[in-house]
């Protein structure tokens, strides 16, 4: 028996561990991994690794040496074709930046498939976004835009020394959670830099605007929240604009739906996501409106039961308890509990019995302004109600959900030995990554 997981993301890399560990060591099946990247870094940090506070190669985990202690197989691959009749699935040929083929065209067999390839930015096809925007879609984007980071801070760190008056502007687009947290991220990168030698860089000189179409940022979390973070970004110089709709974007410039234009040297395009595009012109598959994969209650498709989707790419419709209908939201802790779920179902169907339905349990929302604060709501109290946090209980709340997801994929005393190292390269390496 084979069972193929495509993505190894905050997910799918828990559920090829769980997967490896229960039924790949021991022979009962057959785990395959394929990622079209050879390393994991968990998507919540991608803000991190743009500003450059974390380097995504100490915290990067290579598949193949982690498939080798896990029990599973790896392989690289970009999913480009799921024949559910077949039950097979087609990996598009690798190539060298050369043009030479490193390896052809590829199907791979099935008896259970998981579908965990995330999502990518949602342009809502605004013209110029694909073009003139940078996104953080992925670890390579991330690095992409880091590099131009460091390069402007370069370049202006030079610049001042004959103009006083130049600056640094990067726009943001989208004040979701990610949106946010880069512009807290940038603001904490800008203080490193003039600490780490370009010393004509100060405050003033970065200039970040955050672009919101609705009337206030982080619309998931309460109002009283989304004031304390627009007063806090506010405070440390982020200009936030709200009710501010982008009808287009050109090079180094946003329009508004009501004629205004906003200059930058960076755009930053985080305004929402969709599942990959190709999902919805699979035969044999159903979508909704974000190319999601439409699940039964066991996260099976309808159609096919031996193909499941999880996390941001699956489309789970829930009823909440005032009777509403949502989809289950796209986050890290849908992505970990569906991949709970499905290494259940599986199993349960390995010993002939019939998969269980998943049911998604909110724990909250946190939100993290670096390593200046954290806001958030925690879900769950004494009577089932939700908590508002900030400040250091919600910092240690947000940087305990990485460490969950290490302990899924690492064990406990592996991440406990993560958590060490981690503290000695605060001592050890720069706080930035330079270059
Ligand atoms: C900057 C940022 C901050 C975030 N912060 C939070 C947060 O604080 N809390 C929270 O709950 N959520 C947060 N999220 C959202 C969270 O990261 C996602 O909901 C979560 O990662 C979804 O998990 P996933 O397994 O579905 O997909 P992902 O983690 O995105 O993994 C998808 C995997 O599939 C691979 N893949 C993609 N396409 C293919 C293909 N065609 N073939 C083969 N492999 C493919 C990718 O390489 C990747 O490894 C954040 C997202 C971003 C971008």
């Amino acid at each position: 028996m084979r069972v193929v997981i495509v993505g190894g993301g905050a997910g799918g890399l828990e559920l090829a561990t769980k997967l490896g560990r229960k039924l790949g060591r021991g022979k009962k099946a057959e785990i395959v991994l394929v990622d079209h990247k050879p390393v994991h870094i968990w998507k919540p940090l991608l803000h991190e690794v743009a500003s450059g506070s974390l380097d995504a190669a100490v915290d990067a985990v290579s598949y193949r040496a982690h498939a080798h202690l896990n029990g599973y197989m790896f392989k690289l691959g970009r999913l480009e074709q799921i024949n559910s009749e077949d039950k097979s699935i087609q990996l598009a040929a690798i190539k060298e930046k050369s043009g030479e083929e490193i390896l052809p065209v590829r199907f791979i067999k099935f008896d259970y498939l998981v579908v965990a390839i995330g999502s990518v930015s949602n342009d809502f096809g605004v013209e110029g976004v694909s073009e003139f925007c940078h996104f953080l879609d992925s670890h390579s984007q991330a690095v992409d835009f880091h590099e131009r980071l460091v390069n402007n801070f370069i370049r202006l760190n030079q610049q001042l020394e004959n103009n006083p008056e130049k600056r640094l502007h990067i726009a943001i687009v989208g004040g979701g959670a990610t949106g946010v947290e880069l512009s807290a991220e940038l603001l904490r990168a800008r203080e490193w830099f003039s600490t780490y030698g370009l010393k004509n860089v100060r405050s003033e000189h970065l200039e970040i605007s955050l672009i919101e179409a609705g009337p206030r940022v982080l619309p998931a979390l309460s109002e009283s929240i989304s004031e304390s973070v627009i007063k806090e970004l506010t405070r440390r110089g982020v200009r936030v604009w709200v009710n501010t709709q982008i009808s287009e974007a050109k090079e180094n410039t946003l329009l508004t739906n009501d004629g205004n234009s906003i200059a930058a040297d960076t755009l930053v395009w985080a305004a929402g996501i969709k599942a990959p595009e190709f999902l919805k012109l699979t035969a044999g598959i159903e979508t909704n409106n974000a190319n999601q994969i439409i699940v039964t209650p066991t996260l099976q498709t309808q159609q096919h039961p031996t193909i499941f989707a999880m996390g941001d790419c699956a489309g789970l419709e829930i009823t909440e308890a005032s009777g509403a209908k949502k989809w289950v939201p796209p986050r890290a802790q849908s992505a970990h509990q569906m991949a709970s779920q499905i290494s259940s179902n599986i199993i349960r169907l390995v010993n002939n019995k019939k998969p269980a339905a998943f049911s998604y349990r909110d724990y909250g929302s946190l939100v993290s302004l670096s390593d200046y604060t954290a806001f958030g709501r925690l879900m769950g109290g004494i009577g089932g109600g939700s908590l508002n946090v900030q400040g250091r209980i919600a910092r240690f709340t947000y940087v305990s959900l990485y460490r969950l997801h290490q302990s899924a994929i690492h064990g406990y005393l592996r991440t406990a030995l993560l958590m060490i190292s981690d503290k000695l390269n605060r001592f050890l390496r720069p706080r930035l990554k330079l270059h």
